[in-house]
């Protein structure tokens, strides 16, 4: 199939023909059109593949259809990703397939002042990437209310496990309403990810590749 086939709408068609994406991978062919009507979604792939695209495309076609004011303090959708390198990737992403539609994207993660992160969410975010251990802190601290919240995006769980972020992510999506759209990729399906995937996700489709 061609993203057109997709559906995808046109702003988000004239970004990847800039970017140079001709066709979708295999991970964006299964993913995308589930995402687009709503499904939860467990996918198993590994970095490479095409993965940020297969979540970031349906999630910014999502918010564009259903314009709404980015919630102060809050966002509409959450990724939460195990590194700062990740993060800054995904946030990219966004910006970049959303160059036309402009959402408001902020990155939170640790091991810098806490200060822009926290005037970014003061000001309305469309989409939060964030690191998992300052996120909570924000949270805890008042500073970021995820109870608005739309879609959450777990990426590379099995990393935020063996990393320590069970907890944190526990916590986080306590806060969370129940009622959303999530999405968990994972390179590997141990038990832990299968525990966590049965507790955060709704009737999820799968897609392995
Ligand atoms: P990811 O697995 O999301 O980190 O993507 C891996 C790399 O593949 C990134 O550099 C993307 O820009 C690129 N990429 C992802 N999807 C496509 C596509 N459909 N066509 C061309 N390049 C792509």
């Amino acid at each position: 199939p061609t993203f057109a086939d997709l559906s995808l709408a046109p702003s988000l068609l004239s970004a990847l023909a800039e970017e140079g994406y001709a066709s979708p991978t295999p991970i964006q062919a299964q993913s995308i059109p589930l995402l687009l009507e709503g499904r939860d979604l467990l996918g198993m792939a590994q970095t490479g593949t095409g993965k940020t695209a297969s979540f970031a495309l349906p999630l910014l076609h999502r918010l564009a259809a259903t314009p709404r004011p980015a919630p102060r303090n809050g966002a509409r959708v959450l990724v939460l990703a195990p590194t700062r390198e990740l993060v800054s990737q995904i946030a990219d992403g966004f910006n970049s397939f959303g160059r036309y539609l402009k959402p408001r994207v902020t990155t939170i993660f640790g091991g810098v002042s806490q200060v822009n992160q926290v005037n970014a969410l003061k000001a309305g975010v469309d989409i939060i990437v964030a690191a998992p251990g300052r996120l909570l802190d924000l949270v805890e601290q008042g500073l970021c209310d995820l109870s608005q919240l739309e879609a959450l995006v777990l990426d590379e769980a099995d990393q935020m496990l063996d990393m320590g972020f069970a907890k944190p992510i526990e916590r986080i999506v306590a806060t969370l309403p129940r009622d959303r759209h999530t999405v968990l990729f994972s390179a590997t399906m141990p038990k832990s990810i299968a525990a966590l995937a049965e507790n955060l996700l709704r009737d999820p489709a799968k897609v392995e590749i």
